[in-house]
């Protein structure tokens, strides 16, 4: 199963594809996450990366399609992948796309969370909140002022993805205003769809 999970930052991708990881047994490749590690690590990478990621923007598409390239050649990824937070450009679709089709591995979904925009900055607050009180460092572009530059990205270079893919009929929307288990059930009947 190849999966890509679309939607704005704090849409709950990361929670579902936590959950999807668990039943599935595919990795999750979140290039979100990817980048942090580069930028911890100090690679060339996280050195590019580190101060478009803190003030919200996106990094260049050359760099996170390069980073994807190599995760979906490792073993783990051959049974299958959950894509989150890639891609989040048309051009990292359609780069997407020449990749998976070079190998002749097709998609299986593309997930697209939809959300009231203006309940995210509360739910990124919360969990702003949440990793404080466990003592967990708290990511810098949760950071409201950031987290609008992020979503102000997501609306002009990430929602076109969702027209990208809902115009080649491989869009299929999950309500991600609901309870978090009410989610994964609509996930999870999307994907049995699929597989059936
Ligand atoms: P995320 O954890 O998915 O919210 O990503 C955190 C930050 O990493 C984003 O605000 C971007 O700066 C960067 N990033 C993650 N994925 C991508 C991507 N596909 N394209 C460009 N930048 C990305």
């Amino acid at each position: 199963m190849r999966l890509i999970l679309l939607g704005p930052p704090g849409a709950g991708k990361g929670t579902q594809a936590a959950r999807l990881v668990e039943k599935h047994g595919i990795p999750q490749l979140s290039t979100g996450d990817m980048l942090r590690a580069a930028v911890k690590a100090g690679t060339p990478i996280g050195l590019e990366a580190k101060a478009i990621m803190e003030a919200g923007k996106l990094v260049p598409d050359a760099v996170v399609v390069g980073i994807v390239a190599d995760r979906i050649e490792e073993p783990d990824a051959r049974k299958g992948f959950i894509l989150d937070g890639f891609p989040r450009t048309v051009a990292q679709a359609e780069a997407l796309d020449r990749m998976l089709a070079q190998k002749g591995l097709p998609l299986s979904a593309v997930i697209d969370f939809v959300v009231d925009e203006t309940i995210l900055v509360e739910r990124i607050a919360g969990r702003a909140r949440e990793m404080q009180a466990r003592g967990e460092a708290v990511r810098k572009d949760d950071d409201p002022e950031v987290f609008k530059t992020r979503l102000e990205a997501y609306r002009e270079q990430t929602a076109p993805v969702s027209a990208y893919y809902e115009s080649k009929g491989q869009l299929e929307r999950v309500d991600g205003m609901q309870p978090i288990d009410d989610v994964t059930r609509q996930l999870e009947a999307i994907l049995a769809r699929h597989r059936g």
